[in-house]
C-alpha cells in the first residue's frame, strides 16, 4: 500500500493531540498560575486546522498539474532517488519556506493569510493548528515552483512541504527551554517563541521552517532574552475566537483600505506594503489625519516603524 503524502498531517493527528495533552498536563503541574491554554482558543485553532486541511486538499488538485507541467517542460536536472536528492530537496524547500515566510511578514497580501497563525495571544502546541484556508489564494504554492524547475516531481514537492509543516508543530510550546547546540542549527521552541512575539525587539524575526541557518545567514535571527518575556499576538489585536473572523478579518480590512484611500500609490500600498503601513493608516484614521487620503503622501509614513 502506498502512503499518500497529502494525508501526512492527518496521519500525525494522534501525535499532535498527544503533545497537546502532555503540555497542558505538564504546565498545570509545573506552573499552575500560567494560563497557557484556553478551551475557546484551542477549539478555534482546531477549527482553523480542519478548514486549512480541506482547502489544501482542494488546492493541490489545481496546483499539482502546474508543478507537473513545469517539471515536464522546464526541469533543469534529473535526480536519481536517494539520500543526496532528498537532502537537496529538503534544503531547497526549507530555504524557499524562509523566503515565503519572510515575504508573508513584509507584504500585506501574503500577511492577510499568514496573520491567522499569529493572531492568538497564547502560545502552545495548538497554536500550530492556526493556519489559513486562504493560503492558496494568497499564492503560497507559487513559492514551490522552483522545486519543480530543479527537477523534483510534484509528489515529492507536496511531501516535503508537509514534512516541513509537520516539524513546525513541535516548536509551538512554552514547555521547552533552550536546546543547547541545536539552537544553532534547527528552529527550536525558543527561537519560534521569539517569532510569535510582538515585543519591539522580537517583531519580524526568526522566519525559519526547520533550519535556523537561513535566519543567521540573512540577518533575521534574534535569540530569546530571559529578561524580555515574549508578548504573543499581533500589533492590532483581534479579540475573537471565531475561526471565520480570524480567517477573513485582514482580507476585509485590506478591501476597506483599498476602497477608502485615494490614488493608485496608496491602493498599491494597501495591498502590498508591509503590514506596518496598514497599522499606521488605521492609527491616522483614528486621529483624523488625512495623509493617506491624497495620492503621493505615503512615502514618509511607509518607512516609519509601528
Ligand atoms: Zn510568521
Ligand atoms: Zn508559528
Amino acid at each position: 500500500m502506498q502512503f499518500d503524502a497529502e494525508l501526512l498531517l492527518l496521519a500525525m493527528a494522534p501525535v499532535f493531540l498527544g503533545c497537546i495533552g502532555w503540555e497542558a498536563w505538564h504546565v498545570r503541574r509545573t506552573h499552575p498560575e500560567a494560563r497557557i491554554y484556553n478551551w475557546r482558543d484551542t477549539l478555534c485553532n482546531t477549527a482553523l486546522a480542519l478548514m486549512h486541511q480541506g482547502a489544501d486538499k482542494l488546492a493541490w488538485l489545481f496546483v499539482i498539474p502546474v508543478y507537473a507541467w513545469c517539471y515536464a517542460n522546464y526541469r533543469l536536472f534529473d535526480w536519481r532517488a536517494g539520500w543526496w536528492s532528498f537532502a537537496v530537496l529538503f534544503a531547497a524547500q526549507d530555504l524557499l519556506y524562509y523566503v515565503f515566510h519572510r515575504c508573508s511578514h513584509r507584504v500585506r497580501w501574503l500577511w492577510a493569510a499568514h496573520v491567522v497563525h499569529h493572531s492568538s495571544e497564547r502560545m502552545n502546541f495548538s497554536t500550530a493548528f492556526r493556519q489559513s484556508l486562504m493560503y492558496p489564494v494568497a499564492g503560497m504554492w507559487l513559492f514551490w515552483i522552483p522545486l519543480a524547475l530543479l527537477g523534483f516531481p510534484p509528489k515529492q514537492i507536496v511531501g516535503i512541504v508537509l514534512i516541513n509543516l509537520a516539524f513546525q508543530f513541535f516548536v509551538h510550546t512554552q514547555a521547552i527551554g533552550k536546546l543547547g547546540w541545536l539552537e544553532y542549527v534547527l528552529n527550536t521552541p525558543s527561537i519560534h517563541r521569539v517569532h510569535h512575539a510582538r515585543n519591539a525587539c522580537y517583531i519580524d524575526r526568526n522566519y525559519a521552517g526547520v533550519l535556523v541557518i537561513w535566519d543567521r545567514l540573512f540577518g533575521s535571527y534574534v535569540g530569546e532574552d530571559a529578561n524580555e518575556v515574549p508578548v504573543y499576538g499581533i500589533v492590532e489585536p483581534l479579540h475573537t475566537y471565531n475561526p471565520l473572523k480570524a480567517t477573513f478579518h485582514e482580507w476585509a480590512s485590506m478591501a476597506c483600505d483599498v476602497a477608502r484611500v485615494r490614488g493608485w500609490r496608496n491602493r498599491l500600498n494597501a495591498l502590498f506594503a508591509p503590514p506596518a503601513w496598514a497599522a499606521q493608516y488605521h492609527a491616522s484614521v483614528r486621529v483624523g489625519q488625512s495623509a493617506f487620503d491624497t495620492a503621493g503622501h505615503t512615502q514618509r509614513n511607509n518607512n516609519a516603524a509601528v
